[in-house]
């Protein structure tokens, strides 16, 4: 993942359509002020007073907030397989030790 510049200059074309810049480009094509780091979200657009980040502390909450909820559903996804092993298990004697030898592992 890239970090993004953004125009500070508010009067500027990119910098009111929020138009996000590579890390290589130093100068805005526009207007010709010296870019800043800026969080890369679409959108966003706010500027960032450490250039080693990507992401506004707004943007970086949210993705963090996202990824514990991925964690959340991976574990529900565990809990479903367990359920299933328990329907299979009321089929028949064997199948319900086969069951208990998996649950052990
Ligand atoms: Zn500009
Ligand atoms: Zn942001």
């Amino acid at each position: 993942m890239n970090s993004a510049k953004g125009c500070p200059n508010s009067e500027c074309a990119a910098h009111k359509k929020k138009t996000l810049f590579k890390s290589s480009i130093n100068y805005c094509p526009e207007c010709g002020t010296k870019l800043a780091a800026v969080c890369k979200i679409k959108g966003c657009y706010t500027f960032l007073n450490d250039d080693s980040k990507k992401l506004c502390a707004r943007c970086d909450a949210k993705r963090a907030d996202r990824i514990d909820k991925t964690k959340k559903v991976g574990a529900a996804a565990g809990g479903a397989i367990v359920t299933a092993v328990g329907i299979i298990a009321t089929a028949g004697e064997d199948v319900l030790q086969l069951a208990s030898k998996i649950k052990k592992n």
